[in-house]
């Protein structure tokens, strides 16, 4: 297969300078990814060949042979680097590439990303179910106004790196081995800034306690998490912020526990009402609601009331609040209620038809101890 000419493979043209030819790769690289195409044939192709074309071109001396021998003069040296191009590991070229753009890697003379701030927000259940705007502080980093994030004085402009020429990283011989290092001048930004800002001593940012309404919305639940994009820390030099992240943790309640989309919550009850039955008013979240007790209820028995509970904040039905009651046994009787009980029980008749769990209850104790013969 006949050779492209590295520039034209790079869109760049002949006399193009090292940053020219470095941006047009990183864009090229990342429209051709592999990871990216999906199995496209034609721009894999495409990308080993942007690949090919970068590594040549980006290095001076294999640039010079090129330039004057053409692909002859890279040849030998082109083919051992690219021989094994074919069954090449394309998470390493990714993580290269990317790594660097995104300052994964302490990137050669790329500016970094902010980082990324993780807040975490403790709400009251109700504003978890209902939502809320909520305002916090944040101690963050914040672009420098005075110098627009450059840390250079107004006016001037941050310079090259000479040591590094912008790239960030040297190239130191070590004997045979030529080894990359991040370039102790500039520490690997590849820019110097000569008359830094007054206001943040040439860092581009400043510390600050960045205030912020985040829009809680309704139904979020422990764990759940907001990101405001670009909220995180500035960038350095002007590069882009990082993103905020907001963890919510949803404090404990005194009435109500919640699973998911339904809350639980435990209604004591007289063993009148619980014999009898009966109407109670019992809390929601959102108010007073009535529970119907039906005669002859058990003790532990549960009863939803359907749509109070929590809304998803992913949408559908709202869940329901399941009411557990519990029979609760009266203390403090004075004589006459002692006297009235002890009437009580005896017209119970013997054959514990009013006790049907008693019942089965002692069938089971018998049954054990016949067995036990
Ligand atoms: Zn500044
Ligand atoms: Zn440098």
């Amino acid at each position: 297969m006949a050779k492209r000419d590295y520039y034209e493979t790079l869109g760049v043209s002949r006399n193009a300078s090292e940053e020219e030819i470095k941006k047009n790769y990183r864009r090229l690289a990342m429209k051709y990814h592999p990871d990216r195409t999906q199995n496209d044939k034609s721009a894999e192709e495409k990308f080993k060949q942007i690949k090919e074309a970068y590594e040549i071109l980006s290095d001076g001396r294999r640039r010079a042979a090129y330039d004057q021998f053409g692909h002859a003069g890279v040849g030998a040296e082109g083919a051992a680097g690219f021989g094994g191009m074919g069954g090449m590991n394309f998470g390493d070229i990714f993580g290269d590439i990317f790594g660097d753009i995104f300052g994964g890697r302490g990137g050669a003379g790329a500016s970094q990303r902010g980082s990324d701030l993780y807040f975490t927000l403790e709400i009251s259940l109700e504003d978890a179910v209902f939502g809320k705007t909520a305002e916090i502080t944040i101690p963050t980093l914040i672009s420098c106004e005075e110098c627009g994030g450059s840390g250079a004085r107004k006016g001037a402009a941050p310079i090259t790196c000479s040591e590094c020429r912008g790239q960030g990283q040297i190239r130191i011989q070590h004997g045979f081995f030529t080894v990359q290092q991040t370039c102790p001048v500039c520490h690997g930004k590849g820019r110097l800034i000569q008359d830094p800002c007054s206001q943040c001593q040439g860092r581009g940012r400043r510390k600050q306690n960045k205030k912020l309404s985040v829009k809680i919305p309704q139904g979020v639940d422990t764990g759940d998490r907001i990101r405001l994009s670009s909220e995180g820390e500035a960038g350095e030099m002007g590069a882009a912020a990082g993103d905020l992240y907001i963890q919510i943790q949803v404090k404990p309640h005194t009435l109500f526990e919640r699973d998911g989309k339904n809350l639980y919550s435990e209604v004591p009850i007289s063993f009148v009402t619980a014999a009898l039955g009966g109407e109670l008013e019992i809390p929601a979240l959102k108010g007073r609601v009535k529970l119907s007790i039906p005669s002859e209820t058990q003790t532990g028995k549960v009863f939803r009331i359907k749509g109070m509970g929590a809304p998803s904040v992913r949408g559908g039905d709202a869940g329901d609040l399941m009411c557990k009651v519990q029979v609760e046994t009266p203390v403090n009787l004075t004589a006459r209620q002692k006297e009235l009980l002890d009437q009580f029980e005896k017209t119970m008749s013997a054959d514990n038809k009013h006790n049907p769990k008693s019942s089965s209850w002692f069938n089971k104790v018998k049954k054990f101890f016949e067995d036990m013969k």
